[in-house]
C-alpha cells in the first residue's frame, strides 16, 4: 500500500509531463498503478487516507506475514463489532498468562492497519487486544452476526492465496487462540534404569466445522500429519508432526 506522500509525488511528476514510463522507473512504481491513479487521482489519495488495501483502487494486500497471523488470532478468539459512525473494533482475547501472545496479536494488528492505535482492554484474567478501523470488515469479510459457528465461513481467493503463502503464521494464530500444546509423560525402564519420557502434543478445538477444515488444509500445506481425535478436535502427536508445528508455533509465548 502506497502511503499518500508517494502517491502525490507521482501526481505531480505526471502533471509535470512525465511519461508514465519515466515515472515508473523514477518511483519504482508499476506503469499499471500510476495509469490507475492518474484517471482517478481523487480515489487514488482517498485510498492513501483511510490506508485500507481492499478498498484502494486497485485492491491490494495487505502485509501478509502479519495478516496470516491475524486472521488465524480472529478465527480462533477474534470478534468483530460494530460501534458508531461506522467504526468497527477487532478484539483478539488472549488469556493474561501469556503477556507475549498479547504482544505479539498487537503487533500483527499494528502492521495490518499501520496508522491505527492498539489497545489493551483488561478482563476477568483475559484481556483483549483491540484495533479501532472502519475497515475491519474489508479485512475479514467472515465478519457477520452471531457466532462464527453458526455461520459458513469461507475464505475469500486472496485470503487463501496469503495462508497458502504463509501457513505456518496462520497456525501460530489458530493454535495460540484456539488450541493448546500439551505434554504427557511416562516412565519407561530401560536397560534397568527408569526413564522419563515426554510426548507433547497439539489440539485445537473450535466449534466451526470450517475453521477446523482450514486448520487442517494449513497442516495438509506443511505436510504435518494430524488426527481429528473428537468432532471439535484436530491433534497432532506424531513425533515429526509436533517437530515440524514446534518450528512454526510452540508453546504460547
Ligand atoms: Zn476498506
Amino acid at each position: 500500500m502506497y502511503d499518500r506522500r508517494i502517491r502525490e509525488s507521482a501526481l505531480l511528476l505526471l502533471a509535470k509531463g512525465l511519461s508514465l514510463n519515466a515515472a515508473s522507473k523514477e518511483l519504482g512504481i508499476s506503469r499499471a498503478a500510476l495509469t490507475q491513479w492518474s484517471r482517478a487521482p481523487e480515489v487514488a489519495l482517498a485510498a492513501a487516507e483511510h490506508g485500507c488495501p481492499r478498498c484502494a483502487d486497485p485492491p491490494d494486500l495487505p502485509d501478509r506475514h502479519a495478516y496470516a497471523h491475524l486472521l488465524g488470532l480472529y478465527l480462533g478468539d477474534g470478534y468483530i463489532s460494530q460501534l458508531r459512525k461506522g467504526v468497527y473494533s477487532l478484539r483478539i482475547f488472549c488469556d493474561d498468562h501469556y503477556p507475549g501472545l498479547q504482544a505479539e496479536a498487537g503487533a500483527s494488528m499494528r502492521h495490518v492497519r499501520p496508522p491505527g492505535k492498539v489497545y489493551r482492554v483488561p478482563g476477568a484474567g483475559c484481556s483483549a487486544v483491540m484495533g479501532l478501523w472502519k475497515h475491519w470488515p474489508c479485512l475479514f469479510p467472515q465478519h457477520g452476526p452471531g457466532m462464527k459457528h453458526t455461520r459458513p465461513i469461507v475464505l475469500e481467493s486472496w485470503q487463501r492465496e496469503i495462508v497458502e503463502e504463509y501457513p505456518g503464521r496462520f497456525l501460530r494464530g489458530l493454535f495460540h487462540s484456539d488450541g493448546c500444546r500439551i505434554t504427557n509423560w511416562t516412565v519407561r525402564t530401560v536397560n534397568g534404569t527408569p526413564k522419563r519420557y515426554e510426548y507433547p502434543r497439539y489440539f485445537f478445538t473450535n466449534a466451526s466445522a470450517d475453521i477446523r477444515a482450514l486448520c487442517t488444509w494449513a497442516l495438509d500445506l506443511l505436510g504435518i500429519a494430524w488426527r481429528q481425535p473428537n468432532p471439535r478436535q484436530i491433534s497432532v502427536a506424531r513425533r515429526e508432526a509436533v517437530a515440524a508445528l514446534d518450528t512454526h508455533v510452540g508453546p504460547k509465548p
